[in-house]
């Protein structure tokens, strides 16, 4: 099929399009009107229609394949591997959902999943949803305080939890942390139910915690029947990344989500029933959501789920499990290729890999210099997907299951079906030409599966995403991005990080790229500071790839020349950073994402201002020194 007639199709006629897409999933009742956009820019799909997440995630293919996998879950911190055929997690779900009834869930109250990447955590999730409750699945590790405002914001009848994680072989107790929060916040649970890993001590506090083996042998044999939804529903809360400041509740519905991931996992992500598909993320982010648990699912195929690290026991541990469970699609982000890409090859190619038939990459920008070097170890498609937790599946890709459109590098593609993808000047609003940079918006009605609004706050949800041009409403990203003349997109960085100096308004995201050109550089953050001559000056920030080449102040003086050099060839010398320091690590969301705003705030001397998603504080002390060391 030709993609353009597609995406065509999806935006002329809309209605058309998604009632036939909604074809992909069971509906009990189907619904009396596909789209009510009477209350833009909130939008309704498919109005009046009732299903289930975990009747199409489960249940269906409990019918049909009972016997193949569905959850494979693999642990290389605890060496451990289980995987349960679509009937024997179907089995777990209803003991799960069981057990959360008999502790007082019913439709609609929420369930907030505090959780390692274990099995139960999916059980939990897969539980909400047949029993019609809200899941708010906060990342397992995450500070008391961060956990704390969470269980504020959701008021859970029940938190699900476990005695703790484990990373790098080291136990991270949650229970403490739990407790904590329990004890700052104000809407307190009253019941918290807890897997014991015996990795961490786990204290019961009398009348509110409960154990989920005890519980699940007293639910062994419970057979529980879905609850139907009506379609707009809310199935779940989830929280930005926060990478750019306070995170924001995303709020989703149930029938449009199911048919957007059926309809993602059929067209962007080419899976067939009874294959595997294997994700890197966590549950608890939004890649977690719709592709680790859901949408594979959904589409029938087993899915992974893995705790532990990319590079241990060995950088070759995610390919010896796409070896074993002959994953045919896999999923990850431009983060994790970076530090697979410091390690030695050996490890990857001596797995089988050839059932592999492509590798998706989301989460942030996607150098060329990391795309070319998996693809040159890989050889499959390396298909860049650009989206947000908001929209809960690709806004730019290249839909290879409809036609096997090129990939270009450093583009995440261009617009899905479904998504009216504008580029609008910032300042005027006019929209943007060829190859002219603009803010990347969306023009209502949001297609299904993305938000339906900010949770418990209508409001928040019009000010912050419709109100950026005053005179057209339309979902603003907050990237910036340009389409070059074939209509393929780039991303050139978030509206908040542009660098203007001397005039120039330069993107971080073009800097960066640029720099990833040389040899030495594993990865690097650019970010604008205030310079009394020129406006902003931009400041680098570069890991090198071997260290011992930038250990000596004149080695880091010759790079950094060098860095400059290859700046000034590609951009221009007005996009030269007026510093290139190197430094271990950088700072990052526990999703992966550089943690540009704190960057710059030190290097402004200002405070770093809300850390709470932060992976490692002792990354910005090391920026912190090498700014003050001038090294
Ligand atoms: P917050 O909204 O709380 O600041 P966040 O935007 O980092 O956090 P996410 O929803 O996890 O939270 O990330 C979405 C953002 O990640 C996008 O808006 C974009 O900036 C970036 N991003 C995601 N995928 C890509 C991609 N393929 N290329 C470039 N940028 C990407
Ligand atoms: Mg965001």
């Amino acid at each position: 099929m030709n993609y353009a007639d597609f995406y065509q199709r999806s935006i002329a006629t809309p209605e058309q399009f998604w009632q036939d897409e909604s074809a992909l999933i069971h509906w009990n009742t189907p619904c009396t009107q596909v789209l009510d956009h009477s209350n833009p820019p909130f939008a309704k799909w498919f109005v009046g229609g009732t299903t289930n997440l975990c009747y199409n995630a489960v249940d269906r293919w409990a019918l049909t394949q009972g016997d193949k996998a569905a959850l494979i879950a693999i642990s290389t911190e605890t060496n451990s591997e289980r995987s349960y055929s679509f009937r024997e997690l179907q089995r777990e779900v209803e003991r799960c959902a069981a057990i959360m009834q008999s502790l007082g869930v019913g439709r609609g109250d929420r369930v907030l999943i505090y959780m390692p990447m274990i099995a139960e955590a999916a059980f939990a999730m897969l539980a909400c949803a047949r029993i019609g409750a809200i899941h708010s699945v906060v990342f397992g590790g995450f500070a008391a305080n961060s956990l704390a405002s969470r269980i504020d914001d959701a008021k859970p009848v029940l938190i699900v939890s476990a005695d703790g994680g484990s990373r790098n072989g080291k136990a991270i107790p949650y229970k403490h942390l739990l407790d904590e929060a329990i004890n700052l916040s104000s809407a307190k649970p009253a019941k918290v139910l807890l897997v014991d890993r015996k990795l961490a001590p786990m204290e019961l506090v009398a009348g509110r915690d409960v154990d989920y083996a005890e519980l699940r042998a007293a639910h062994m044999d419970a057979q529980l029947p879905v609850t139907w939804m009506e379609s707009n529903e809310p199935s779940y809360i989830l929280y930005t990344s926060g990478t750019t400041g306070r995170p924001k509740g995303v709020q989703r519905d149930v029938g449009g989500y199911a048919v957007a991931l059926a309809s993602s996992m059929k067209y962007n992500f080419c899976g067939n029933a009874g294959e595997t598909f294997f994700a890197t993320s966590d549950i608890g982010w939004v890649v977690g959501h719709s592709y680790i648990v859901y949408g594979p699912l959904i589409a029938g195929m087993a899915t992974i789920m893995y705790e532990g690290m990319p590079i241990c026991p060995d950088p070759g541990i995610w390919w010896s499990i796409v070896e074993k469970y002959k994953v045919t699609r896999m999923f990850s982000a431009p983060t994790a290729i970076r530090v697979l890409r410091k390690q030695p090859p050996e490890y990857m190619r001596k797995y089988d890999l050839t059932s592999l038939r492509a590798l998706y990459l989301a989460g942030e920008p996607l150098d060329e210099t990391t795309s070319q070097w998996i693809y040159d170890e890989l050889h499959v498609p390396i298909i860049d997907n650009y989206w947000q937790t908001e929209t809960g599946w690709p806004i730019l890709s290249i839909a290879k299951g409809i036609e096997d459109l090129p990939t270009r590098l450093g583009s995440p593609g261009v617009p899905m079906y479904g998504y009216k993808v504008k580029l609008l000047n910032e300042s005027t609003g006019a929209e943007c030409g060829a190859n002219e940079k603009g803010v990347v918006v969306i023009e209502g009605p949001l297609p299904p599966g993305c938000m339906q609004t900010v949770y418990g706050d209508d409001q928040r949800f019009v000010d912050t995403y419709w109100s950026t041009f005053t005179d057209r409403q339309v979902y603003s990203t907050f990237d910036w991005g340009l389409r070059d003349a074939d209509g393929y997109y780039f991303i050139l960085g978030r509206t908040d990080d542009v660098i203007n100096v001397a005039g120039h308004r330069l993107g971080t995201r073009e800097i960066e790229e640029s720099i990833t050109s040389h040899p030495n550089v594993s990865e690097v953050a650019v970010v604008g500071v205030e310079d009394k001559l020129k406006g902003q000056v931009a400041v680098a920030f570069v890991i090198a790839k071997n260290a011992a080449e930038v250990a000596s102040d004149e080695q880091r003086a010759a790079q950094e020349k060098e860095i400059f050099a290859v700046v000034d060839r590609q951009l221009g010398a007005v996009a030269r950073p007026a510093r290139v320091f190197f430094v271990p690590q950088l700072p990052k969301t526990r999703s992966g994402k550089l943690l540009r705003r704190s960057i710059q705030a030190i290097c402004e001397g200002r405070s770093p201002g809300d850390l709470t998603a932060i992976e490692d504080p002792a990354s910005l002390q090391q920026i912190q020194n090498a700014v003050q060391n001038g090294l």
